[in-house]
């Protein structure tokens, strides 16, 4: 595939046409892929380089374009994985067969382009635990699949190591085959305790699949029979920790409840509390 060259009809998907006037500047820029990942047949990572101009927060998503054969323009948004400092902004994708926008971009290579709106969204940021003074130590990154996305910008940026006193990762994935970045995440489990710096670690799951030293099911069943926090070797106490989940929204909605059974409350705007929630669908 050579990009959206060959997608886009002729007369569509200018600048233009995305801002909705002809003099009014475009609300996204082209950007070519410089850096493709394959994990497995579906599941993708790919790079583009980031505009200096282009600023966010670690655990922002930017919401990114393409134009079909029809000339249809399809927007999706997408966590971004790369650390604010980093001069590439990398995403994290599954690749859905029948996906208008994923089986699209799955097919794409090196030297295709894409494009990126000039502004990133979201709030599931570190900031909003800002007000909780000293009192939050750990902070629990659970994720979903692709949810990881967000908490590797979170966890490549420094802020998050001194800001926390420890930091659990959760992953749920459906088998092993679907455990990406893994490296990455076993070398920040496997650094040597450093003063002023949290300490790191992770609890895989697989819901249809089994592993050695992952845990099997979904996460809220694990919270229920007690086997999160025994893998964590922590506990879930309202004095301490602090909550981030990401991906599928049924396990956002259920582990939302559960942890609200528990005594933790949503962090609001105007009302600080222990959980923040970015749902994919
Ligand atoms: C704030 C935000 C951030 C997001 N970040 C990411 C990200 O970093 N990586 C990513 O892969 N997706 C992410 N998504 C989802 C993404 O925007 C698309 O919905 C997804 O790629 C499917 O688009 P599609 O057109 O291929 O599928 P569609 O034809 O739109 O089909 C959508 C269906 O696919 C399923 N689905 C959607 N997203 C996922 C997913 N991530 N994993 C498994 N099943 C899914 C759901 O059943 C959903 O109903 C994010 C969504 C939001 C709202």
């Amino acid at each position: 595939m050579s990009g959206t060259a060959s997608l886009a009809a002729p007369g569509t998907g200018g600048p233009a046409a995305a801002s909705g006037s002809e003099s009014a500047p475009p609300k996204f820029r082209e950007a070519e892929i410089v850096w493709v990942h394959r994990w497995n047949p579906g599941l993708m990572s790919f790079r583009i380089h980031r505009d200096p101009a282009y600023r966010f927060r670690a655990g922002q998503f930017a919401r990114i374009g393409l134009v079909t054969e029809t000339g249809e323009a399809l927007w999706r948004a997408y966590s971004i994985v790369s650390a604010p400092h980093e001069d590439a902004l990398e995403f994290f994708l599954v690749v859905l067969p029948t996906g208008a926008f994923s089986s699209r971009v799955g097919r794409f290579n090196l030297g295709d382009t894409i494009r990126v709106e000039h502004e990133p969204q979201g709030f599931l940021t570190l900031d909003r635990f800002a007000h909780s003074g000293q009192g939050p130590r750990d902070l629990w990154l659970i994720a979903t699949g692709t949810g990881l996305a967000p908490y590797l910008s979170i966890l490549r940026d420094a802020e998050v190591w001194r800001q926390f006193e420890r930091i659990v990762l959760v992953l749920s994935v459906r088998d092993r085959n679907d455990i990406a970045y893994e490296e990455e995440l076993q070398a920040w489990a496997g650094a040597p305790a450093a003063a002023g710096r949290a300490r790191f670690s992770m609890v895989l799951t697989l819901t249809r699949d089994q592993r050695h030293g992952a845990l099997q099911g979904r996460i809220p069943a694990l919270v229920e029979s007690g086997a999160l926090e025994a893998q964590a070797g922590a506990t879930l106490d309202a004095a301490r920790s602090r909550f981030m989940l990401c991906g599928n929204p049924d396990m956002v909605e259920s582990m939302r409840a559960l942890l609200k059974a528990r005594g933790f409350r949503m962090n609001r705007r105007l009302e600080p509390g222990h959980i923040i929630v970015e749902n994919y669908w």
